[in-house]
């Protein structure tokens, strides 16, 4: 369990590895964000466990919610998922070995259409801030 003492890179040193990467316009996930995406893109992760998801109730039947619903935010971590939060930045390696699970992926469109597979409906985000962006979205 766990990686030894001295491994974790700080956020400062990850910070400069993806300005560099982005600077020579060859940034890619590292194999370790890979490795993750691979493990929680499968679904082996129940992320959504123990949070009581404001789509299971009203008028979607159960069949789209275990099968549509969780298929497609799996579909689109896999195509648009990052490894950083989108709007607090957290480091998806650190997050992953706090929380055992991947980013969310927070559905943009009004209403919420899962279908579209487009990076601009999707935002790729910590639990803290999928719960906080869900709520504003609900107060509207
Ligand atoms: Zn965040």
């Amino acid at each position: 369990m766990g990686r030894p003492k001295g491994y974790k890179r700080s956020q400062e040193s990850i910070d400069k590895m993806v300005a560099t990467r982005k600077r020579r316009g060859n940034y890619c996930h590292t194999d370790e964000t890979k490795k993750i995406i691979s493990i929680t893109g499968i679904g082996r992760i129940p992320w959504n466990k123990n949070k009581k998801s404001p789509q299971t109730s009203g008028e979607k039947n159960g069949r789209w919610i275990g099968g549509g619903y969780i298929y497609l935010h799996n579909l689109a971590w896999k195509k648009f998922g990052k490894d950083y939060c989108e709007e607090c930045g957290i480091n998806l390696i650190d997050y992953y070995k706090e929380n055992n699970r991947r980013f969310d992926m927070h559905c943009m469109s009004n209403p919420k259409d899962y279908t579209i597979m487009e990076q601009s409906n999707w935002m790729c985000l910590c639990k803290n801030d999928h719960g906080k962006i869900d709520q504003e979205v609900n107060e509207q």
